[in-house]
């Protein structure tokens, strides 16, 4: 088994991964070395949204961009299916966790009274620690009287790098079982160092990891689909993004004249449509082969090429 090499989180890292926090937004995205991190994301899945960031991550890096494409849908990732990198590193993806010392402990109970997760327990005995619980703050070894409590590591999954079509490649890939999701997420952030422009692909949903995701980005692009189950999660991931303090606007995917409720319904929030991609079963067939749409489908290149700069626009304002 491999040993794990890259960095633990750190102490103090927010356990929760809830806090709108423009600043650390800022901090992570200054740490990952890309200049602007865009995330594509979506309230649910289905919509497009690895399609969409897939098909941009390619137009930028043929248009001279400095560009990494990251696959932050850990639990589920696909990036690698339509970009096909070659990965030239993959390396395992760890968490702190608690290691006791039986010998310095006095079964006094303050790292059970101070861990909410209840990943450490003592009923007035030697603490039980359940490491699949644990969200490595590193509080109880704060709290412990007598220095009892180290730091163990914990493998979580794993991280690839490598690249394909001038695209830089991350991707992050959660152990089966694994419910830790988010610190995996903030490691696959950092190993994006050095890319010009950050194309995160987020997982889909509102959940933790999506928000996870999204709090690591400048900007946050929501592919939406016009149907009914789409408008009612593209609400919910609009809520979020408002909440969370980030720039955003939304593209239709597969959009058609006969279903505008999308459209119409950011047009009456004053939500920016950056693009609407039209309804064509080439794009679809193209997607089932592994391809890229840009390339299969006359006049999807041109709609990503625009798509790209407005959001360039919009990554500098
Ligand atoms: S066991 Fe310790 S490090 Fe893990 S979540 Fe609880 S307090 Fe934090
Ligand atoms: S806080 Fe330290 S001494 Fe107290 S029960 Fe936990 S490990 Fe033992």
């Amino acid at each position: 088994m491999l040993e794990c090499e890259v960095p633990l989180l750190r102490r103090g890292d927010d356990a929760q991964g809830l806090t709108p926090d423009v600043e650390s937004r800022r901090t992570r995205a200054a740490q990952c070395g890309a200049t602007r991190a865009l995330a594509v994301a979506s309230g649910k899945g289905g919509t497009g949204k690895t399609t969409v960031a897939v098909n941009l991550a390619v137009t930028a890096a043929r248009a001279g961009r400095e560009t990494t494409l990251v696959d932050c849908d850990v639990e589920a990732p696909n990036v690698h299916l339509f970009l096909k990198p070659r990965v030239d590193r993959s390396e395992p993806a760890c968490v702190p966790v608690p290691v006791v010392n039986e010998e310095k402990c006095t079964a006094c109970g303050e790292c059970g009274r101070m861990c909410r997760f209840s990943a450490i327990v003592s009923l007035k005995t030697k603490p039980l620690v359940f490491p699949e619980l644990c969200h490595g703050c590193g509080g109880c070894a704060l709290v412990c009287p007598t220095g009892a409590i180290a730091e163990g590591k914990r493998t979580i999954g794993r991280i690839d790098t490598g690249s394909s079509d001038g695209v830089r490649y991350v991707g992050g890939v959660l152990t089966i079982g694994e419910a830790m999701s988010p610190p995996l997420i903030r490691q696959v952030q950092a190993a994006a160092q050095g890319g010009g422009l950050a194309i995160l692909d987020a997982p889909p949903g509102a959940a933790c990891p999506a928000v996870e995701t999204m709090r690591g980005a400048d900007y946050v692009l929501l592919v939406a689909e016009p149907t009914p189950f789409g408008l009612h999660d593209l609400e919910i991931a609009v809520e979020v993004v408002r909440r969370l303090g980030l720039p955003f606007g939304v593209v239709v995917n597969r959009a058609t004249p006969e279903r505008p409720e999308a459209r119409e319904w950011c047009v009456a929030r004053g939500i920016e449509v950056l693009a609407e991609l039209p309804d064509d079963r080439r794009v679809a067939e193209a997607c089932s082969r592994g391809e890229l749409a840009a390339d299969a489908v006359d006049g999807v290149g041109r709609a990503f090429e625009a798509l790209l700069a407005v959001l360039e626009r919009r990554l500098q304002a």
